[in-house]
């Protein structure tokens, strides 16, 4: 037997499965989709099994033996083998790389394997194999053991264990080190039968009344009730169980817990609600699709209420009805809270969450839930999209527009495309929800690649807010040079006055952007970084936001020596302070990169304010995404401009999406919103169509700008960026990667326009971490003989990376041009 091996060398030479022999004895273990350890020379490496043979090209005595094991159940599906390849061949990464991505992140870190009896199991008439019969005597007696101590107890045979969990008499549990620990928690159960404590509360009743509401919560109960959750369903205290328990009504134990970050929150279960005509006619083609096992791909293009999140989960609904299981793609979980809660409240248990604040032992339960068929939904941000799935009929990528469905590591892969994909494989329905789709998608659903759905109404007839664009040009002339407009500050007064909540979107963080010299123009950079330094107030630090860079606050300027020196631009300290002065004892909540560090700060922050205990809501972009609040009736944009400056060709789509997201938190429910955006450039298409709530004449407008310039929807981009830490070894070596390029593109015979190559130019931020940085950019048609030229340029410059440290990074459908 032979098993082909893709090791962990992130080399592309060695970017091919290598064959080693198996062993007899392991035979029974090897598999498609299992980890391995081989040699690789004279090191000892982890690999991914990604086929098995009888024989190969070379002969077996050439082959060196494949050394251990290292999964007993393949944490990679065949499918999802498949799936990295294809990743690997477009996205230009190697399969090693590729595979890792697939892998839940549990399963890198350190784990190890526990064994214990299974509960049922009895050797029954004495069938088991001598061997296996000491085995389990043995872990009965230790009540469980680690899977090194079993190896060393009998003699390193991993396949007498493998036949042991096969035979089912040995469980076998996977443990991540730092969480080894299991939980526990307090539950009760009821100590006599129900008729004794309904008696037993009519009894004391009238003394102690909350020890009766609890006999009779249990009363009707048969399974131990959390005691925490009794305590909050009756509001008694621990002391009232205590007694009940010295009376003889109960008893009160501690037992053990899965981990689920779920587990201490309760979910208003909800049930479907009644469509209106327009969600009505959006699911049905869905579900028509999922119940005819058919691939399909759908934009839902709804406009914000439209109400995409119950199609969502009636197309969920049907996913499940149909005896298959669906994935929901979210752009971060802790950002959308509600949608999160949505579904557990309509699935319950029925759903993983693959949260990124949870620890690796947490996530690593969440991921096994899935691989174990527990649970048939999977949701999660970018990566849950690799869910473990054997029956996927349902792909759901809600805010389909957003940039961080786009990894900026390698495998730099867009989850979209990694969904569709999968769709493909499984015959599902995909599903793309957002009010201010990607052009790239809007324009694929316009050609008939997929299903357009629309809803261009709020649910209820509830009108869209009204959107008023505020010029600060003309504020600034009429002598107001306060950050806040006349309008946008009676607006807040007026929402002050009533009760009801605001939401304030800066695009920055903290105090002020950047520092400068009025005297000389000297503005601090970052040293190491081509990049200015952002001030930060509390700390009294200019920082560098790419490498961490800080340097002291100074009252002279380095430049020149002046005191003209002072912090420019409003951050969102700023504003907080700023608003406190105009309104004294207002409560802001703050939201920003700063204020949201901690695990589950997001949650706690909006929870606050979701309580009405804070008047306003200020932020960054956390504050745009899906949030649904009855009393926001304002939102206010304190500077439209601040994305539009981005030197990107994507800078007026994300503008537009931005401001629309925002405005789309007004005015959600009875009470109606109220948007303000100020700007020095009202007069920006991107600014006049996102105020009008008009995406198709935004995308008109933008899709001819496209078209002229060539780039997507109507060309793809690749983009290449070589980094060196000697600027003249880098400017060298991009040229000589760029006529690599163009000889390959010159040697090629394309169908109609060849590709372009731009550039070596340098990269937008052209230091980065004390590398300087240039970049090629390639425009084509979508052959990917384009992609291959891009790629053998790279492996042409092989020997140079591995010599003198420059670095090349592809990058296939760019999302950020930094
Ligand atoms: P979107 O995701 O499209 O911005 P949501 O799904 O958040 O919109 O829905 C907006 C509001 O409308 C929510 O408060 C939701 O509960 C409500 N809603 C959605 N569908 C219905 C319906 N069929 N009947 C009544 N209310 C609905
Ligand atoms: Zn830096
Ligand atoms: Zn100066």
């Amino acid at each position: 037997m032979i098993a082909n091996v893709v090791v962990d060398v992130s080399a592309r030479e060695t970017d091919r499965p290598f064959s080693y022999t198996v062993p007899e004895p392991l035979r029974p273990l090897v598999r498609p989709g299992v980890r391995v350890g081989v040699p690789f020379g004279p090191r000892l490496l982890h690999g991914f099994v990604v086929s098995v043979a009888e024989t190969c090209d070379t002969p077996a005595d050439k082959l060196r033996p494949l050394k251990t094991v290292l999964d007993i159940k393949p944490p990679i599906t065949p499918e999802l083998l498949e799936l990295s390849a294809w990743m690997s061949r477009k996205y230009v990464c190697t399969l090693h790389t590729a595979l890792s991505a697939v892998l839940p992140g549990a399963l890198k870190t350190k784990t190890e394997t526990v064994y214990r009896l299974a509960a049922e199991s009895p050797d029954s008439g004495g069938q088991w194999p001598g061997e296996i019969r000491d085995i389990a005597a043995y872990v009965e007696r230790k009540g469980s053991a680690k899977e090194e101590e079993l190896m060393k107890a009998f003699g390193d045979r991993m396949q007498l264990l493998a036949r042991a969990v096969e035979l089912g008499v040995l469980i076998e549990e996977r443990q991540v080190r730092d969480l080894a620990r299991k939980k526990t928690a307090l539950f009760v159960t009821p100590a006599q039968p129900a008729e004794r404590l309904r008696e037993g509360a009519s009894e004391i009743g009238a003394k102690a009344p909350k020890q009766a509401d609890i006999l009779l919560r249990l009363s009707d109960c048969a399974d131990p009730v959390p005691l925490a959750d009794l305590l909050r369903d009756t509001g008694a205290s621990a002391a009232a169980v205590r007694s009940l328990e010295s009376k003889g009504f109960v008893r009160v134990a501690e037992t053990e817990v899965a981990r689920d970050p779920y587990g201490n929150r309760r979910f208003e279960k909800s049930n479907a609600l009644p469509l209106t005509a327009t969600q009505a006619k959006a699911l049905e083609p869905i579900r028509a699709a999922v119940s005819a096992t058919r691939h399909e791909a759908f934009l839902l293009h709804g406009v914000t209420g439209s109400g995409k999140t119950e199609v969502y989960l009636q197309a969920m609904q049907a996913c499940l009805d149909a005896g298959r299981e669906a994935i929901l793609l979210v752009p971060e979980i802790a950002l959308t809270p509600q949608t999160v809660d949505a579904f557990k409240g309509r699935f319950g248990d029925d759903v993983a969450v693959m949260h990124s604040r949870l620890s690796q032992g947490e996530r690593y339960d969440e991921w096994r839930k899935m691989a174990e068929k527990k649970v048939r939904i999977a949701i999660g941000a970018r990566s849950a999209v690799f869910a473990p799935f054997t029956n996927i009929g349902l792909i759901i990528i809600d805010e389909e527009h957003e940039s961080s469905y786009k990894q900026e590591e390698s495998p730099k892969y867009h989850a979209r495309d990694v969904a569709l994909e999968r769709g493909k494989r499984h015959g599902a329905a995909v599903v793309l929800g957002s009010a201010t789709p990607s052009l790239e998608t809007y324009m694929a659903a316009h050609r008939g690649r997929y299903t357009l759905l629309e809803m261009q109404e709020r649910v209820a007839g509830r009108p869209l807010p009204k959107v008023r664009v505020v010029d600060m040009r003309s504020e600034l002339k009429d002598g107001n040079r306060a950050m806040f407009s006349r309008p946008l500050k009676e607006a807040l007064e007026a929402r002050l006055a009533k009760g009801e909540q605001s939401v304030l979107l800066l695009n920055r963080r903290g105090y002020a952007t950047f520092v400068l010299c009025r005297s000389c123009g000297y503005t601090a950079q970052c040293p190491h970084c081509d990049i200015t330094l952002t001030y930060h107030r509390t700390s009294r630090h200019s920082r560098c936001h790419y490498c961490g860079y800080a340097e002291r606050e100074t009252s002279v300027c380095p430049g020149c020596g002046s005191e003209h020196i002072r912090q420019f631009g409003a951050g969102t300290q700023r504003v907080e302070e700023e608003l406190a002065k105009l309104f004294p004892g207002i409560r802001t909540i703050r939201m920003d990169v700063d204020t949201t560090a901690a695990k589950g700060a997001h949650e706690k922050l909006l929870s606050q304010f979701r309580n009405r205990q804070g008047d306003v809501l200020l932020g960054t972009q956390m504050v745009a995404k899906g949030l649904d609040f009855p009393y926001v009736t304002l939102v206010g944009v304190i500077s439209a401009d601040t994305v539009l400056r981005i030197p990107d060709f994507r800078a007026a789509e994300r503008t537009f999406q931005l401001l629309t997201q925002v405005a789309g938190r007004a005015g959600r429910h009875t009470l109606p919103g109220e948007v303000i955006v100020q700007t020095y450039t009202p007069d920006h298409y991107s600014i006049v169509h996102a105020s009008q709530h008009d995406y198709r004449s935004f995308a008109r407008r933008e899709l001819t700008i496209r078209r002229e310039l060539g780039y997507p929807p109507y060309r793809r981009l690749a983009l290449a960026t070589l980094s060196h830490e000697d600027v003249s070894k880098l400017v060298r070596a991009s040229e000589g990667f760029a006529s690599e390029i163009r000889s390959r593109f010159r040697l090629t015979a394309w169908d109609g326009e060849p590709p372009e190559l731009l550039g070596p130019v340098p990269s937008p931020i052209p230091k980065l971490k004390d590398r300087y940085r240039f970049q090629c950019m390639v425009k084509y048609r979508g052959e990917s003989a384009a992609i291959d030229a891009l790629r053998e340029a790279a492996d042409a410059f092989r020997d140079e990376m591995r010599k003198s440290k420059l670095s090349i990074q592809l990058d296939v459908d760019p999302q950020m041009l930094m």
